[in-house]
């Protein structure tokens, strides 16, 4: 099961590796940069500009919730995120947590994407941006939201226990440079928490022997 679990997550990475590069800056057009998995349906079925407004957080959780879907399946915890450009309501990056089948414990989904669209737009400084996550930050990733000057952050399910923006990790200091980021929560968190919980039941009903200890992100 786990190496058809890697093989899925192979092509995943494959395919949005192939996306990053094949969508170098913001300036390309949504249609290229807005295949069906990776961008609302609005965006994917053409929207112009007249119609962006259409666009609501709850398509774009959708967006983030399929990619949670991708890192479900490739035994990730299920999380998934999506970046996107305010004033376009472009996507310029998706990704699932990738933590085991990277090695890296901060391959998580909101870093891989303030990544790969500061790399696509050959800047870190992504104030313009909005950035979706199907789950409420954790500590690491709220500082990289920070230090990345995200200008909004949209979460679905709360994370009582390593919340950074309203659980029990949030720092209520303010920094002292950055502008503060507007957030909302709560967008399908009945679905981001589902997902969540899915998968951490399936995992204990695993023999313990093929069990590998797991914490949400
Ligand atoms: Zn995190």
């Amino acid at each position: 099961m786990r190496q058809r679990a890697a093989a899925r997550l192979g092509r995943y990475l494959l395919a949005t590796t192939m996306l990053a590069r094949a969508a170098p800056s913001a300036r390309l057009s949504r249609v290229a940069w807005s295949p069906r998995l990776f961008a609302p349906r609005a965006l994917a079925s053409g929207a112009d500009a007249a119609g962006v407004g259409a666009v609501t957080d709850e398509d774009f959780m959708r967006t983030a919730l399929a990619h949670a879907r991708f890192a479900y399946d490739a035994d990730e915890v299920p999380v998934g995120a999506v970046l996107v450009d305010m004033a376009t309501s472009t996507v310029l990056a998706a990704a699932g947590n990738c933590v085991e089948a990277s090695h890296d414990a901060t391959a998580h989904a909101e870093i891989l994407c303030m990544r790969r669209a500061a790399a696509a737009r050959q800047s870190w400084r992504l104030m313009d941006c909005t950035l979706y996550c199907t789950l409420e930050p954790c500590p690491m990733c709220t500082a990289a939201l920070r230090a990345f000057r995200i200008g909004r952050l949209v979460y679905g399910a709360p994370s009582e226990r390593l919340g950074a923006i309203s659980g029990s990790m949030r720092s209520d200091s303010r920094h002292p440079y950055h502008a503060v980021m507007s957030v909302r929560g709560g967008v399908l968190a009945d679905e981001c928490a589902a997902m969540l919980q899915g998968f951490f039941q399936r995992r204990r009903q695993e023999p313990a022997g093929e069990r590998m200890e797991r914490q949400p992100t």
